[in-house]
């Protein structure tokens, strides 16, 4: 008897516990019903990590500031094209996934990027790929996927599916881009002797332009 109680519990928990996250649609077009539509030519910019997670690191360069100076680069270029642009986080502070695509989602806009840099144990590996989640993604992650990969002189690893609570959570298309590992010596020296952030957020803007010429 007693062990039929704690079976009992046990899937009173797993309902309570298990069932809101089973009954999330990453597919749904986006809560409330009721949302405005979207700003046209408007991007959501979110550079990954900050504050306390410093992301990727190769020596002196950590990913967040390195992130956020490609979003940084990119807010410029694309606000003088003639887009609208927010963006989760302009200086070094720590965001929450919570934090981000809450924000984003308060926002009428149209898209999401969030920009990060891959890292490995392998020092010599450095290719561009670009994640995304939801089936409304898929576009945006392989016309970055697409536009990055060359202008940088990288191999293009193409598109992966990546359970980001940004990804996820995010009312309209979104995708993770990670233009280059930042493990790699070669894209450090790049970074510290080159232009190859402006580069980076060149070839971004170029992602941007595309996909919004096609949707
Ligand atoms: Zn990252």
């Amino acid at each position: 008897m007693k062990s039929l109680l704690k079976y009992f519990i046990t899937l009173c928990l797993f309902f309570v516990l298990a069932l809101p996250v089973l009954a999330a649609k990453p597919d749904s077009p986006g809560r409330g019903g009721d949302k405005e539509p979207p700003i046209p030519n408007s991007v959501c910019l979110d550079p990954g990590h900050g504050g306390s997670d410093s992301g990727a690191v190769n020596g002196d360069l950590l990913e967040k500031d390195v992130n956020l100076g490609v979003a940084n680069k990119l807010s410029a270029l694309l606000t003088n094209a003639g887009y609208t642009v927010f963006q989760t986080r302009t200086d070094d502070r720590t965001l929450s996934n919570a934090d981000r695509y809450n924000y984003c989602n308060s926002q009428q806009v149209a898209i999401l990027v969030s920009i990060h840099h891959n890292g490995s144990t392998d020092p010599n590996l450095d290719y561009s790929s670009a994640l995304y989640m939801k089936k409304t993604d898929v576009d945006l992650a392989q016309t970055v996927a697409d536009s990055v990969s060359s202008p940088l002189g990288l191999s293009n690893h193409g598109i992966s599916r990546f359970a980001s609570g940004v990804l996820l959570k995010a009312d309209m298309p979104a995708t993770i881009s990670e233009g280059f590992f930042l493990t790699n010596d070669l894209e450090a020296d790049l970074i510290n002797n080159s232009n190859r952030l402006d580069q980076e957020a060149q070839a971004l803007l170029t992602a941007i332009q595309s996909y919004f010429a096609t949707h």
